[in-house]
């Protein structure tokens, strides 16, 4: 019998999971991994093995009405019913920010979870839905040790530069500040990079997904982040507008009479690609759609990435590589096309048949800075810290 990390990735509609095994080796060894999708809609569970294929399946009736805790239970019983040759031994959960006090992943307590609690302001759109799984994961199994992974924990190295808003004193010593968010997904990359490009030390990663953000990486460290004190700073996201000149949100609430709730709605969930193309947050929509408007949503994605490419490039003084990650980032070679061609003005030689076939190298052979493709995984690097929070 194996004791098996169970990784869980709660978001507002689903639940993202996946199981290693820690062998005592440098890294766990994958078991399956799946997801429970349309919560609160049409709950969806489906798994595979480590090898890809399919090996759990199940749609809820159309009427039942089924909770995160509902779809958490449902997948403990699953791995109890299934996974006959493993126990699972603990849980590690993506938390989306930690504030200014946890850099590292911690072991979480009732006082862990109390602090964790005072930060959902902050990321309103993630962090109740990480707490509630630990919550109800607790609630069921309290025996069951659980341990946060913090996406704001890799950036906590920025220079306090980096981190400082231009305001009052008296206000940033309360926690406004900038801290950066995908940060297990950069430094699954920051680990992975010696294996592809071993003597790049300033480097520039792109994680586009539907939330997406850049990171400088100087020498493995987190040094600057197009995310600030929110994860809807920086570049346009799915539904999320990126940076916007505040004076935008002080006359929307003074003139046109938004109050905090309706900012926030318009800020996280109506805006982004979504709000500009009125067609879809979803990239696969765009790129395949003939409304101007979808196009236009795709040039202003391109164009901030560029932007915030050069910027970036001027935090670090230099640029060794550039590398692309999460579902955009890895699946679109159109996207990643136009980033490098806009790029070309750094040393990026573009080479279209690696791009095309996905690379990991997709820039030319000679490039002066190369451009990778490098598939995060966030759900691994979350199973590390686990493991290593485990053996104190
Ligand atoms: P998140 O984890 O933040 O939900 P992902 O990293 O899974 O996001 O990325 C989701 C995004 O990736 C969506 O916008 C989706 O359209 C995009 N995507 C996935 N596959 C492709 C593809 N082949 N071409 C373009 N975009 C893609």
């Amino acid at each position: 019998m194996n004791d098996a990390i169970l990784v869980i990735n709660a978001g507002s509609s689903s639940l993202k999971f996946a199981g290693y095994v820690d062998t005592g080796g440098v890294e766990p060894e994958i078991l399956g991994k799946g997801q429970i999708e349309g919560i609160g809609t049409a709950p969806y569970f489906t798994v595979k093995d480590e090898g890809g294929t399919r090996i759990g399946e199940y749609r809820w009736p159309e009427d039942a009405s089924v909770t995160h805790a509902d779809a958490l239970e449902y997948l403990i019983n699953w791995i109890e019913e299934n996974a006959t040759d493993v126990r699972v031994a603990a849980a590690g959960h993506r938390v989306v920010h930690g504030g200014l006090e946890f850099s590292a992943a911690t072991r979480i307590d009732d006082q862990v979870l109390a602090k964790l609690e005072k930060l959902v302001p902050l990321a309103p759109l993630h962090q109740p839905h990480n707490l509630a799984a630990i919550r109800a994961l607790a609630g069921s199994h309290p025996e069951l040790p659980q341990v946060a992974c913090f996406d704001t924990a890799f950036h906590r190295t920025h220079p306090p530069v980096a981190q400082m808003f231009a305001l009052p004193r008296s206000i940033a010593e309360g926690g406004v500040r900038r801290y950066g968010f995908h940060g297990l997904s950069y430094e699954y990359i920051a680990r992975r990079l010696p294996d592809y490009a071993p003597k790049a030390s300033r480097v520039v990663v792109a994680h586009l997904g539907s939330g997406a953000s850049m990171c400088a990486i100087r020498d493995g460290k987190s040094v600057e982040s197009t995310m600030g004190f929110t994860a809807v700073d920086g570049l346009p996201m799915g539904t999320r507008t990126g940076a916007l000149d505040p004076g935008v949100v002080l006359y929307l609430i003074q003139e046109r009479g938004y109050d905090g709730a309706a900012i926030e709605k318009l800020l996280y969930k109506e805006s982004g690609l979504l709000g500009v193309s009125g067609v879809s947050n979803d990239m696969r929509d765009l790129l395949a759609s003939n409304e101007p408007r979808a196009a236009e949503a795709v040039d202003l994605f391109v164009y901030h990435i560029a932007k915030h490419l050069g910027a970036l490039t001027a935090a670090l003084e230099g640029i060794d590589a550039l590398v692309f990650t999460a579902g955009i980032g890895e699946n679109s070679p159109e996207i990643r096309e136009r980033v490098c061609e806009r790029a070309s003005w750094l040393g990026i030689n573009f080479d279209p048949e690696a791009n095309a076939r996905g690379g990991p190298r997709i820039s030319t052979e000679d490039s002066p800075v190369p451009a990778w493709v490098i598939p995060t995984d966030e759900e691994r690097m979350i199973a590390i810290h686990t493991a290593r929070v485990l053996k104190g």
